[in-house]
């Protein structure tokens, strides 16, 4: 599977998020891939919206981590930006969150992409400034191992 969607204002990219939710089972890992204000957070926010998570959905950036109970899933919110080494993410607990019950969503997934699990979902977000600054050009794909 490999979908393709060009989104022109966050609000456009929080609807993929949530599109995509609908279809998103307990254990399945989600990469986030994309440059700094790519847009990522805006796409957690919409997906986090569509498993039905009620509180606001903040950036985890210094906290690594966000849990989410709210939803019909648990969703498992990560931001490994400031991360040194996928060491560092093993010890709070990666493993436990990747094999859990959950939803994985995790921003910068390519900082630590010896330890992503072989099923999953990469969501790459680039911008294409011919297009203009809002534009967004998100590619879901699905990847086997
Ligand atoms: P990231 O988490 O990738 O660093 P954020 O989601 O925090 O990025 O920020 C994206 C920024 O880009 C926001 O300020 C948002 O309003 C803006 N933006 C403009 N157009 C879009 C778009 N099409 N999709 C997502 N964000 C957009
Ligand atoms: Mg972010």
């Amino acid at each position: 599977m490999r979908l393709i969607y060009e989104t022109h204002s966050a609000e456009e990219t929080k609807k993929v998020g949530r599109h995509l939710a609908e279809k998103a089972a307990p254990g399945m890992v989600y990469t986030l891939v994309g440059d700094l204000g790519a847009g990522k957070t805006e796409f957690a926010q919409g997906f986090a919206e569509g498993l039905g998570v009620t509180e606001p959905v903040v950036s985890p950036t210094f906290t690594i981590i966000q849990e989410y109970y709210t939803g019909r899933i648990p969703l498992y919110h990560f931001d490994v930006y400031r991360i040194g080494d996928p060491g560092e993410l093993e010890m709070i607990g990666y493993d436990d969150y990747i094999d859990g019950n959950g939803v994985c969503l995790i921003e910068w997934a390519n900082l630590v992409e010896e330890i992503l699990p072989e099923r999953r979902i990469d969501i790459t977000i680039d911008r294409d400034m011919e297009k203009g600054p809002d534009y967004r050009r998100i590619e879901v794909k699905e990847v086997q191992g």
